[in-house]
């Protein structure tokens, strides 16, 4: 059985897509926690940035293009913007298919990792 995001990828769940190539996908969060909340993913499914090998590697620089013509394109290149990779349990990732959380659209708010 194929996982949730792998879902999305195939049209199997709808989801509001922002850009799409032959890599990857980014969509908006079913639950936004800001006024931007896009996903972006790989098609091909690794369960978290810790499965990618080495050798493929490079997937991650393009998801970054990705990002940055996201945030062009939307205008939150100039007011900034959070980029959040949760990897396991410790982590907080609760899908298991690799993807990167971009936050914008508002003055984002301390996260725990920066707390005493
Ligand atoms: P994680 O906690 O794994 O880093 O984040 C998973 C994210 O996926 C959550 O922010 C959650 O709201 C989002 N999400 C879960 N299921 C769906 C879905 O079916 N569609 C969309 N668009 N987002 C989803
Ligand atoms: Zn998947």
């Amino acid at each position: 059985m194929s996982c949730i995001f792998c879902k999305i990828i195939d049209g199997e769940i709808p989801c509001s897509k922002v850009y799409e190539d032959d890599l990857v996908l980014a969509f908006n969060d079913i639950n936004p926690v800001a006024p931007y909340h896009i996903l972006v993913i790989p098609k091909k499914h690794y369960e978290s940035i810790i499965d990618i090998p080495e050798n493929e590697m490079e997937i991650v620089g393009h998801i970054h293009n990705v990002i940055n013509k996201i945030a062009n394109k939307k205008g939150f290149n100039e007011t900034g913007f959070r980029i959040i990779n949760n990897c396991g349990d410790d982590g907080g990732q609760e899908v298991k298919h690799v993807h990167y959380h971009i936050l914008a659209g508002k003055k984002l708010p301390m996260y725990e990792a920066e707390k005493k």
